[in-house]
């Protein structure tokens, strides 16, 4: 908090400088790491072209931008940032990471194996939520994240999964399992991009836009609190917790996502929680009574 504060000190400094005849290299700076499965947050100067690899990405009016890294991404990302001629490029490697084997038995089969018409079912679906993905959100950046519910982490992010003894898809979200019917609710503010009530393998689902391409997404939910094209607010209820569509057990699968790149979750909160506000501090104790006299 304490670097991040001096950077925010250092941002803020550089844009009190009076004009110089000379222009200035645009500012670039990062929360995050570079690594398989990650999101950052970044601030590059307003107004600067922002290329990473030569591909352009629109940060806010701002500055203030988000970057996903894939999970199976490797090499490495050149940033360059350009204003008024002058060019700031910083060139990073990805570094990689180990992902888990998970077993998941006891699933129907046919959701492990469909049938054409269901296969037909699975893509239409899936068309559906990747243009939901692309619906524009815009919302103010960096934002603070918290986790949509308590319970028991049930799955993590990036893991091969074998069903019913099958390779299946990679788990590209985190599953906090917990009572069916226990209230799911927003990590942060956002726009309801998506609310489907029977998906074959997601059950009843909700997307939520949070602004320069971050989308989180709500699976498997027993009931859905929210309607499509709504504004929420952190902390308000999206849905419940249920075992709809492809699931063993009631759990929330959670989504996050960059464009088209699936980002751990858990990654995403840690970066997040740094632009959180500091926690209030905890009242002193009070003295313990005396213990009452016997009479
Ligand atoms: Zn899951």
């Amino acid at each position: 908090m304490k670097r991040l504060f001096l950077i925010f000190m250092f941002l803020l400094s550089a844009g009190t400088v009076p004009a110089a005849a000379e222009a200035e290299n645009p500012v670039l700076f990062f929360q995050g790491k570079m690594r398989q499965g990650e999101m950052l947050f970044g601030f590059v100067t307003p107004g600067a072209e922002l290329r990473v690899n030569g591909e352009k990405i629109t940060p806010r009016k701002d500055g203030w931008f988000a970057f996903g890294i894939g999970r199976d991404e490797t090499g490495t990302l050149t940033f360059s940032a350009e204003k008024d001629g002058q060019k700031t490029v910083r060139t990073y490697p990805v570094s990689p990471r180990k992902w888990d084997i998970q077993r998941v038995d006891g699933l129907p089969q046919n959701t492990v194996t469909p049938s054409a018409q269901e296969e037909k079912r699975i893509i239409e679906e899936a068309v559906l939520t990747q243009k939901a993905r692309q619906k524009k959100a815009d919302m103010p950046l960096p934002l603070c994240f918290s986790m949509p519910v308590q319970g028991r982490i049930s799955g993590v992010f990036g893991s091969q999964r074998i069903m019913n003894g099958t390779p299946g898809n990679i788990h590209s979200a985190l599953d906090i399992a917990n009572k069916e019917g226990t209230k799911i609710t927003a990590p942060a503010d956002g726009i309801v991009l998506l609310v489907h009530e029977d998906m074959f393998l997601s059950g009843k689902t909700v997307l939520i836009g949070h602004g320069q391409d971050v989308v989180s997404s709500y699976i498997h939910m027993s009931k859905i609190a929210v309607k499509e094209g709504q504004k929420i607010k952190k902390g308000q209820e999206i849905g419940r917790i249920g075992m709809t569509g492809r699931a063993t057990g009631p759990h929330l699968h959670w989504g996050v996502s960059w464009k088209n790149k699936r980002i751990d979750p858990q990654a995403f909160l840690k970066n997040s929680e740094k632009f959180c506000p500091p926690a209030p501090k905890k009242a002193a104790r009070k003295a313990p009574k005396p213990p009452k006299k016997r009479s």
